[in-house]
């Protein structure tokens, strides 16, 4: 018998892990932009997986490049070929403009993979001395959970309690060039960047800033490394963010949506002189690239590839920051949006972006709070007008 979504919350804090405070809904089934509970409550989701969905859930298309792949071979490991894994990379090189792919599958070991290769680059093709390479990332960052991705973190929670730390990073302010090319120095390997800082807020540096940190990069002589985990596949309206300023960096990092909601699947994209670094043994993972994570992410890749995302993301886009625009004084003291994705800065005397966030799924809404009074809103890009609309709607109310 199915247990009711208060008995599963229940059973949920006694047998698992506190690391999240998730929202009290318990959803059962989903499809396109709508989740239900177990109760058959239904709610709009204005998360979308934290951008890992979307192209919304069970997407038909995903869903049926699964389902074929599943009945075929789904896992091989990289002791052997398989027939999948070949168009993926292809697409995406393609999709990015970039040659060469490493499989992975969540984030953050993408972030891992990318710091390791920066680092083989920089000893074996810029000629840094021997484990003196250094990686400048950003005040304010989020890549992840791992040990070493938390040593470049300037979040307390995420590192108090987790050292010893590793060493090789240098924190500079986001969105300030000066600063970046300050610290830059003969040991740099890359520059780490999120090109929109999600968690941080949905932090959108200013026009340029992007191509300034390609045109220092490439006069020093050291990578600049994209991560796009949140930020790409559409959800800006263009496939990627960098892609606003016509950037291309060396290192572009993908995930989340790349496996469509279905697969954890992430890669490193890169060109061929930098992924080129690793030889058979120094790096892999027994899932990555494995065939229904290529299937999945080369159905995704093939969505991308007409456009029709993206462009739904920059119109629809105009209607959500209509929306927040509205708002503004009525509750919102400031909100940041590019695409189909905002972080909306609410009056802290109305609520913490916790309480909003509840009073918004009582109203059948589902966002995320991050940071204090701030909510992200990152709606799958199949969202109708309408139901956008609606969901502005009960934001007002919620603020009122
Ligand atoms: N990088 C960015 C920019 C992210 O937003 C995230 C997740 O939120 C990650 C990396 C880590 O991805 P994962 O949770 O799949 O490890």
């Amino acid at each position: 018998t199915q247990r009711s979504s208060e008995e599963l919350i229940r059973a949920e804090n006694t047998a698992l892990a506190h690391n999240y405070h998730p929202l009290p809904v318990v959803v059962a089934r989903a499809e396109g932009v709508w989740v239900e509970d177990v109760e058959g409550r239904r709610y709009l989701d204005m998360l979308a997986g934290y951008s890992a969905l979307n192209f919304g859930h069970r997407h038909p298309g995903l869903v049926a490049a699964a389902h074929r792949q599943l009945d075929e071979v789904t896992l091989t490991s990289r002791a052997f070929h398989n027939d999948r894994l070949a168009g993926f990379a292809e697409g995406l090189a393609e999709l990015t403009g970039l040659e060469m792919t490493l499989p992975m599958n969540t984030g953050a070991e993408a972030v891992e993979s990318a710091v390791k290769v920066a680092r083989k680059w920089a000893y074996e093709v810029k000629g840094v001395a021997p484990d003196r390479a250094t990686i400048i990332v950003a005040d304010g960052n989020f890549h992840g959970r791992t040990t070493t991705i938390v040593s470049f973190s300037t979040d307390e929670t995420a590192r108090g309690g987790f050292g010893p730390f590793t060493p090789g990073f240098r924190i500079v302010p986001y969105n300030d060039l000066a600063a970046l090319e300050n610290a830059i120095d003969e040991t740099t390997a890359a520059v780490l960047i999120e090109p929109i800082q999600g968690e941080a807020g949905v932090l959108i540096p200013d026009d340029g800033y992007l191509a300034g940190v390609r045109e220092l990069t490439r006069r020093a002589g050291c990578l600049f490394i994209a991560d796009e985990i949140q930020s790409g596949l559409g959800r800006t309206g263009t496939t990627l963010a960098v892609d606003h300023e016509s950037v291309v960096p060396d290192m572009l990092l993908l995930g989340k949506a790349l496996g469509g909601g279905i697969v954890p699947v992430s890669a490193v994209v890169a060109r061929r002189d930098v992924l080129g670094v690793l030889r058979p043994g120094e790096h892999g993972s027994t899932f990555g690239g494995n065939p229904l994570a290529a299937a999945v992410g080369s159905a995704v890749v093939d969505l991308l590839a007409t456009g029709e995302f993206q462009r739904r993301a920059a119109e629809l886009g105009e209607v959500l920051r209509d929306g927040l625009t509205g708002l503004v004084g009525k509750g919102v003291v400031g909100f940041r949006s590019r695409g189909l994705w905002a972080g909306v800065d609410v009056d802290p005397a109305i609520g913490s972006g916790r309480e909003i966030s509840e009073r918004l799924m009582a109203e059948g809404i589902l966002v995320k709070d991050t940071h204090g009074s701030t909510i992200r809103i990152a709606p799958p890009l199949t969202i109708t007008r309408e139901e956008l609309g609606s969901a502005l709607a009960s934001l007002e109310k919620v603020l009122g």
